[in-house]
């Protein structure tokens, strides 16, 4: 096969995931999202650029990397008890101002406290990577999913990742937002067998709000792959003081109920908070988004509501 020069930017390659969708998986990670949920999980999945990671935690000190930034973004933290002449020991302290993230510092980390997260592959180079799990794709009913960031917001690059998925025959799932054109979920849709969506909240002034973008544009690109035949893997965030009370929950249901002959399962996905220690990586504040937890009882009223649909809901 000819390599496609169309590059993808890429944050993680997944292999054995469980979790998104049928079968031993391999999860692609695109990087970029048009929308801002304040609960992610992934905060550098948003950023449609690689963006320089430091965890603390590995950093030893060593200070090797402070003169190898070009723009002398990396130095030395000046504590309470560290002199012009004895700064401190301590780690590194990395203006974000200068970064430009060109990643030359990261060579030097050994400890890998330094990384850039974003790279980018074509859909050969990918291929070639997740081919290696075949095996365990056919023998679980797996394959690869392409999720993000928002997998629709590099179009051309899965389209090309979809067509070479196919030509070995691997099951292909799309886990997205639903947020991308019309034009796209056509060229896409022959080539995809499960699309594993969102349904963040039915109203879509609320939705706009909260997320930054409206949701008309994602609940008509669900009706049109339902009208298409394609199958779709109902995924719905529960966000305690956001979408999980009665009469939204009725709302996506009654909504779910309509496409009904295209979903193969609801997944209810009660919030956690485990994604709010990645922002300081990225040079962000710690996720300040907090909520109360999804209570039991909140989980099988939405069980309750959601099985009008009559397929399988499932809680993650
Ligand atoms: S980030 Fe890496 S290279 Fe820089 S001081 Fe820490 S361990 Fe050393
Ligand atoms: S990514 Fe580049 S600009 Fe940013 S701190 Fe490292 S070397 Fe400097």
């Amino acid at each position: 096969m000819n390599t496609t020069i169309k590059k993808g930017l890429i944050y993680d390659i997944q292999p054995f995931s469980i979790q998104d969708g049928p079968g031993i998986r391999t999860t692609v990670f695109l990087k970029g999202c048009p929308l801002r949920c304040p609960w992610c999980h992934s905060p550098e999945s948003q950023e449609f650029h690689p963006q320089l990671c430091w965890i603390s935690m590995r950093c030893t000190g060593c200070h090797t990397c402070i003169s190898k930034c070009p723009n002398q973004a990396i130095t030395v933290p000046f504590t309470k008890n560290s002199t012009e002449s004895s700064p401190s020991l301590c780690q590194i302290s990395i203006n974000r101002g200068k970064c430009v993230n060109c990643g030359t510092c990261t060579q030097t980390c050994l400890p890998q406290a330094l990384f850039l997260s974003g790279s980018e592959y074509t859909a050969d180079q990918v291929l070639e990577i997740v081919q290696k799990d075949l095996p365990f794709y056919r023998t679980s009913g797996g394959g690869v999913t392409i999720s993000g960031g928002e997998a629709l917001s590099q179009p051309e690059f899965t389209l090309e990742l979809l067509k070479a998925l196919k030509t070995l025959n691997i099951h292909t799932a799309i886990d997205t937002t639903g947020f991308a054109g019309t034009e796209i979920i056509y060229q896409i849709l022959p080539l995809t067998d499960l699309f594993l969506y969102d349904l963040k909240h039915m109203d879509s002034k609320i939705h706009k709000t909260i997320t930054g973008v409206p949701n008309e544009q994602i609940l008509n690109n669900a009706r049109l792959i339902a009208a298409s035949g394609g199958k779709l893997q109902i995924r719905i965030p529960l966000i305690t003081g956001f979408n999980t009370d009665i009469y939204n929950l009725r709302a996506a249901a009654e909504f779910c109920r309509q496409i009904r002959q295209s979903i193969t399962a609801i997944q209810l996905l009660p919030y956690h908070d485990l994604g709010n220690a990645k922002y300081p990586r990225l040079g962000r504040e710690t996720n300040i988004f907090t909520t109360a937890p999804v209570t039991d009882e909140c989980i099988r009223q939405c069980k309750e509501i959601f099985s009008s649909v009559k397929v399988p809901v499932t809680v993650h």
